[in-house]
């Protein structure tokens, strides 16, 4: 690859973060030091999205560190809005995501980085291993990427989230998208760029509860489904042209079993189950159609995607040309 690199590499590392104090007294300082070692300047964009314990104050705190910035949201807004969030403010040549809660391992920076100046513009961490995960989950996820990458002409690969290295034109393609529903891991596979995975196997989360519980993970998949695919609406429109099909064969059948055998077909059981079997795929076509209709909704209102609160700190200074 003929990609230049900037002599000087220029980091911002962003973390959302939701209830997070007792994790991030544990993180930054490993952090801190990590980015030391491995670039040669570097500023932390913590953004605080509505925690209800005393992050807001920790982050205030660590802001008056020099390179750390902090950013309170006036409520929370969800991980995709806070990631947005400190992408927006980030002002180094690289940006590094990761989370708050020491599942993703500082130690891995060099290795991104070190991606990066090899001409990866996108360096992402893959799950190892699943097999931490119940059997549900793990069904769950394999159904959803293989639903989410039908026909597409980009793949959003399985067990890569959200710890990842972007070069400063990835970060400027993902500010550029309008959209208000930022399923971010669809957004990375569709703005493209050379992307290398490197597998890790997460850690244990640190203190606290996973903030995506199975509903919120449904939830996100069909946030995921609707941003990113239309084929649910086509496969509604194939299922009413089978039956339709279906339908008219077997009522020509009943015709002609009246003329040929002029009996009339008797069959309470059938009309029932028949009846119920239908306005059950009516439902379910309204319904899909229905999730499309309210992401639209939620695109046209065109509300902004977070308000900031407060703001604390200094980051990087302005790059110079
Ligand atoms: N997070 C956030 N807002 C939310 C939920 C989560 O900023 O509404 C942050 C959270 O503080 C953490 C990261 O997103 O830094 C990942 O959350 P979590 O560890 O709960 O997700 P999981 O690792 O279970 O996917
Ligand atoms: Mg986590």
């Amino acid at each position: 690859m003929d990609t230049v690199r900037p002599s000087r590499l220029r980091l911002s590392c962003v973390i959302p973060c939701h209830n997070e104090a007792r994790n991030l007294r544990d993180l930054l300082p490993r952090l801190c030091e990590t980015l030391t070692d491995c670039c040669d300047a570097w500023e932390l964009i913590l953004v605080d999205d509505g925690s209800r314990d005393d992050t807001a104050a920790l982050l205030k705190i660590c802001a008056r560190q020099p390179g750390v910035r902090a950013i309170r949201l006036s409520r929370n807004f969800g991980k995709e809005a806070a990631l947005t969030a400190g992408l927006t403010e980030a002002a180094g040549d690289v940006v590094v995501m990761m989370d708050a809660d020491l599942q993703h391992d500082p130690a891995l920076i060099p290795s991104f980085i070190a991606h990066w100046a090899r001409g990866a513009d996108m360096v992402y961490a893959v799950r190892e291993r699943r097999d931490d995960e119940a059997w549900f989950k793990r069904l769950g996820v394999r159904l959803f990427y293989g639903l989410l990458n039908r026909a597409g002409r980009f793949e959003v690969p399985a067990g890569a989230g959200d710890f990842r290295l972007l070069d400063r034109h990835v970060v400027d393609a993902l500010l550029a998208l309008p959209e208000r529903n930022r399923f971010m891991k669809g957004l990375y596979a569709w703005v493209g760029h050379t992307s290398v995975a490197v597998p890790y196997q997460p850690d244990e989360r640190a203190h606290g509860r996973s903030h995506f519980p199975p509903l919120r993970l449904i939830q996100l998949a069909l946030d995921g489904l609707t941003s990113f695919t239309t084929w649910p609406l086509r496969a509604v429109s194939a299922v009413g042209v089978m039956l339709a099909l279906a339908a008219f064969i077997y009522g020509a059948y009943l015709t002609l079993v009246f003329f040929v055998y002029g009996h009339v077909v008797s069959g309470w059981t059938t009309i029932v189950v028949s009846l119920m079997l239908f306005a059950g795929l009516q439902l379910l076509s309204l319904g899909i159609l229905g999730e499309y209709i309210g992401r639209i909704f939620e695109e046209v209102k065109a509300r902004p995607l977070y308000v900031v609160r407060d703001q604390w700190g200094r980051g990087l200074p302005p790059a110079q040309e």
